[in-house]
């Protein structure tokens, strides 16, 4: 009785009431269905993470389908970040399929339906469509060419496919009720004109099939059972099921959509359109820049593929719009990092320290714990000298009781090394300090056991050995905005939001030796800093980091102050 049971989610719960209600669980079949017109974000994620769980928890298939029915805005570069990415977060599809794969059968049943008078071609333009379609509160009006006979549709539509109109004189219709309450069932759209060349069908099609009829005939194609999709589809549904009804046969598994709350995250954008213009306006360095909250910028980053699913499992699948802190998300790699990342010493702003009674020339190797979290993770060696580098802001000359790290007559322990005592400093001519000037206890060393060894300091602060150490490069990432929903004010476009201060970088920081051998990717903990990886811009000669996330969650604090 000891085992705790995980509540369900709403739609977890619609599974279990169908598998109840007598379908088969073999019957069970998921989808994820992105547009490849973009990169995967963290909003897809939740998504990925819904369906591909469902097809785990049930043993059941999940397909991949690309819903590619945009000839204008889809690429095969899409397609490819988009598989990488889902293999990447650890899941496994059982096909990989396209919308356009469907084309041809999608086609031969809007033939079908023209023979069956349920659908016809208008040769209006988009503008007197849309005009005759009514309002919520008012019906729509039928359009002239709604009553022209089967056989001059038939006609009609093969010419718009054979390619004899321009772009924008036909398209064929659904005939279902211009006066229906739901605007979306009044005669929608099923096919518009489009000359174009298609990724994956190329110059084949001169027409291309709308969402709705091609979204839940493609499920009923691949035998679907549940078809979840976000929201904004609810009043989708509708449609959904009508133009199944046109094909549906008894025999067959009959798709279900379902609908779930979006991701939403602070202090970013999640529309794949205004991630590209942030592309391509470069406002960040392309879509895996390590301030998009696109997988592959996450990864850039220094995320995990466990940090983003055990944030999707955390944050959940809701009802109802909502925005997801995004400091959960942080909460999530930094709970991760904390177990698994090396701590390392670097120094990002660095002042010179001079241990004068540290014998000129001398030098050793200090024996520094890799992982306190984590006892397997061993021990390193640092060198130690007479010369070291500190934060600049780890030392004053005077400083109230609160401040624990160095200042001029105290002590502080050097991290992984010695106790020293800060006695005088150098200054240049705008009275900069250049150097610290300070002495240590030679009978202090940590780890040493000695009496000397166990006093008691108030602060410890890191550093590295002057002689010994790395320059590295490195970035500082901020929110990519400074509001928290920059995209939901109707008078402001989001990029006016946009954090100046979103990346800074230090160009000269230096590093401990041992990270001499880190390689893209690594992840490591520098000190008291925050948890850093190593970017794949880094070069033999110079290691490039990115700070994945700061130790404690500083944003709360500097929001309050403000
Ligand atoms: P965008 O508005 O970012 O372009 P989209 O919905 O057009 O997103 P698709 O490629 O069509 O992107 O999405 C693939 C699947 O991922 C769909 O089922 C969609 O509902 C889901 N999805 C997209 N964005 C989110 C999100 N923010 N939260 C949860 N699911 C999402
Ligand atoms: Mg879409």
């Amino acid at each position: 009785m000891s085992e705790i049971k995980k509540s369900l989610n709403f739609l977890e719960q619609i599974v279990e009431e169908d598998l109840a209600k007598g379908m088969e669980r073999s019957k069970l079949k998921f989808r994820f269905p992105p547009e490849p017109n973009g990169y995967l974000h963290i909003g897809h994620a939740a998504s990925i993470c819904l369906n591909f769980g469902l097809g785990i928890k049930y043993g059941a298939p999940v397909n991949l389908r690309f819903d590619d029915t945009n000839p204008e805005k889809e690429e095969q570069e899409y397609v490819d970040a988009i598989q990488k990415d889902i293999e990447w977060l650890g899941f496994e599809w059982a096909e990989v399929l396209y919308s356009s794969d469907y084309f041809q059968q999608l086609y031969d049943w809007a033939v079908r339906m023209i023979k069956d008078g349920k659908a016809y071609v208008d040769d209006q333009d988009s503008k007197l469509i849309a005009e005759q379609k009514g309002t919520p509160t008012q019906a729509g009006v039928n359009s002239p060419f709604r009553n022209r006979s089967i056989e001059e549709n038939l006609d009609l539509f093969e010419k718009m496919k054979n390619g004899d109109f321009n772009e924008g004189t036909h398209v064929l219709r659904a005939k279902i009720d211009m006066t229906s309450p739901n605007m979306l069932m009044r005669d929608p759209l099923m096919y518009r004109i489009l000359h174009r060349a298609h990724h994956r069908t190329g110059e084949s099609w001169k027409i291309y099939p709308m969402y709705d009829w091609t979204h839940g005939e493609s499920d009923y194609i691949e035998q679907i059972s549940h078809s979840l999709c976000t929201l904004e589809f609810k009043h989708h549904r509708e449609l959904y099921d009508w133009f199944l009804d046109q094909v549906y046969d008894a025999k067959d598994v009959r798709p279900k959509q379902r609908e779930f709350a979006r991701r939403n995250l602070s202090y970013t954008v999640m529309s794949k359109r205004k991630l590209l213009q942030l592309v391509e306006e470069g406002h960040v360095n392309g879509w895996d820049d390590p301030r998009m909250p696109t997988i592959s910028g996450l990864r850039r980053r220094g995320y995990t593929p466990t940090s983003i699913r055990d944030f999707s499992e955390t944050a959940g699948i809701a009802k109802r719009d909502n925005v997801t802190d995004l400091a959960l998300l942080e909460f999530h790699i930094r709970q991760e990092l904390n177990k698994v990342a090396p701590r390392v010493m670097a120094v990002l702003d660095p002042v010179k320290l001079v241990i004068t009674n540290y014998p000129e020339g001398q030098e050793e190797m200090l024996t520094a714990e890799n992982n306190p979290e984590d006892e397997d993770a061993g021990f390193r060696t640092v060198p130690f000298s007479r010369e070291i580098y500190i934060e600049r802001e780890d030392f004053r000359e005077v400083a109230n009781k609160k401040f624990f790290r160095l200042k001029l007559g105290k002590e502080v322990r050097l991290k992984n090394a010695y106790i020293i005592q800060a006695n005088d400093v150098v200054k240049n001519e705008n009275d900069e300090i250049t150097e610290i000037h300070c002495t240590y206890d030679p009978d202090s060393k940590s780890g040493s056991g000695s009496e000397a060894s166990q006093r008691k300091v108030k602060g410890t602060i890191h550093w590295v050995s002057i002689d010994h150490a790395l320059e590295a490069e490195v970035r500082l990432y901020d929110r990519l905005f400074t509001d928290e929903a920059p995209d939901a004010h109707k008078d402001k476009d989001f990029k006016e939001f946009l954090n100046p201060e979103s990346l800074k970088k230090i160009d000269k920081a230096f590093i401990e030796p041992s990270l001499a051998t880190a390689t893209a990717g690594d992840s490591f903990q520098f000190q008291r800093l925050g948890y850093f990886n190593v970017d794949p811009d880094s070069t033999n000669e110079k290691l490039v980091f990115n700070r994945t996330v700061a130790l404690r969650d500083s944003w709360a604090k500097i929001q309050q102050k403000k």
